[in-house]
């Protein structure tokens, strides 16, 4: 074994130790995207091999019951047949056209059919790209700069909101990102989550320069802390009255959390929604959408420009359409139930550990908080009391017994539809030893 590790958990995945070892020598930091990198928790990311229902296998050849499901997309579970097939099925056709296909609209009226308020639907590659698209327009349409968002949430690496952001950004506790000039961020209002207060008191003082405010629908990407109730139907009020516009971004929540998303929980009719993960269904393919008069400022249509030239890429629609198409009441209802198994199981076994804590939920996505006391966490400063040190003993103890959780505090877990019998069983088994390793750790 090779490894640059020292750290104790290295040991356990010699053959991932090698890759990492040698994808340090040609991708920055060994991976293409910050949070796989287990920086928050140590030790050596697994290099996956294979996926199959709820289980994943790395390269070590260890099974591990999967609670990231590709930070969300795979509600399915790995490689479901219904989506392997109709991939395959695309792919024989063509892997692109750079020219429309049928598969699109599909894709697109799937979705107009499950949000009410989304007339109109454009696909792009990824969540960063979707809300970077929506929040041009949100300032095409307005002719106004200021963009508001609020502190812990993430949405995608846009320059202009990269600032007090959550997932990978707080996970590594970096300041703002250098590389985004002061002039990207200069129209960026970062304020706390879930204070309706704060918002009423940026648009009385710079209300005719906002074009938007852009909030998650529920805040999964610093863990899970959803909107108290109201929050959004504020966020609406407050836009319409000052001439701005409301864009929630469903990038995590959509057609996860319920068949139309948190808008199924939660039904504020926001102008524009962000779309990704689930929809792509393990590929490459995000969306935005909205009113009909403010998605036809677009071009061709209109004057705000976006493209792609992979955009509603034929492989990805089939996996998206083929993982919506099977997202049934019975798939919903069968990740509500083991969530709240698992929040149960989690919470018993810290408590019986002596572990203080706080698992928090929105819909089927939730978290587990190592803060001092049991209060809610409502916004970034709560979930920044948490204590790092105890997620990581919790988070080795689970993986040495084949658990694979978010390599970070800062993230929600996300179940599948797949996640029953033997695998539910075996992260039973694992939650009491791990709140064990995590009440070992000193306060
Ligand atoms: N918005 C939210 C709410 C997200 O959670 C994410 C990714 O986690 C994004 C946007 C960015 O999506 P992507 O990683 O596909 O660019």
């Amino acid at each position: 074994m090779t490894s640059l590790d020292s750290s104790p958990y290295t040991y356990e995945a010699p053959v991932s130790a090698d890759l990492f070892a040698r994808g340090r020598t040609i991708i920055p930091g060994g991976v293409n995207s910050p949070v796989r990198a287990f920086r928050a928790v140590g030790g050596t990311p697994r290099f996956m091999a294979e996926g199959s229902g709820p289980w994943i296998t790395d390269a070590d050849g260890r099974r591990y019951v999967d609670l990231v499901s590709s930070w969300g997309p795979l509600i399915l579970g790995h490689a479901h047949p219904a989506v392997v097939e109709a991939v395959t099925a695309a792919a024989r056709r063509g892997l692109s056209f750079g020219a429309p296909t049928e598969g699109e609209l599909d894709l697109a009226e799937e979705i107009r059919a499950r949000v009410v308020p989304v007339e109109r639907v454009r696909l792009v590659s990824s969540g960063t790209e979707a809300v970077m698209s929506a929040v041009r327009l949100a300032r095409g349409a307005t002719g106004r700069p200021v963009v508001v968002k609020f502190a812990g949430h993430y949405h995608g690496h846009v320059d202009a909101l990269l600032a007090s952001a959550g997932s990978g950004v707080a996970t590594l506790g970096l300041p703002d990102t250098p590389g985004v000039t002061t002039g990207a961020a200069a129209d960026t209002v970062v304020l706390p989550y879930n204070d309706v207060a704060a918002v009423e008191a940026v648009f009385a003082e710079r209300g005719s320069q906002i074009a938007c405010v852009i909030s998650e629908a529920a805040a999964g990407n610093m863990g899970v802390v959803p909107p108290l109730d109201g929050f959004n139907a504020s966020l609406r009020r407050l836009t319409s009255a000052h001439g701005a516009l409301l864009v929630l971004d469903e990038v995590m929540t959509g057609f996860r959390v319920s068949r139309s998303g948190w808008y199924g929980l939660d039904p504020v009719d926001a102008d524009l929604f962000t779309f990704g993960k689930v929809m792509g269904g393990g590929l490459p393919a995000a969306a935005f959408g909205g009113r009909a008069d403010l998605m036809d400022q677009l071009a061709p249509n209109g004057p705000v420009y976006q493209a792609g030239t992979l955009s509603g890429n034929p492989v990805a629609v089939a996996a998206g359409l083929a993982t919506l198409r099977n997202c049934t009441d019975e798939v919903y209802a069968q990740c509500d139930e083991v969530a709240a198994v698992l929040r149960g199981a989690a919470s018993a076994a810290l408590f019986a550990a002596g572990v203080p804590h706080r698992v928090q939920q929105a819909g089927n996505m939730f978290s587990v908080f190592f803060v001092p006391d049991e209060r809610q966490v409502r916004d970034y400063d709560d979930a920044r009391t948490q204590d790092a040190a105890r997620y990581t003993a919790f988070f080795h103890a689970c993986l040495a017994r084949g658990v694979y959780l978010p390599p970070s505090a800062f993230e929600a877990w996300f179940v599948n539809a797949a996640l029953s019998g033997e695998a539910l069983d075996r992260v039973l088994a694992a939650l009491p030893a791990a709140a064990r390793a995590a009440a070992e750790v000193a306060a």
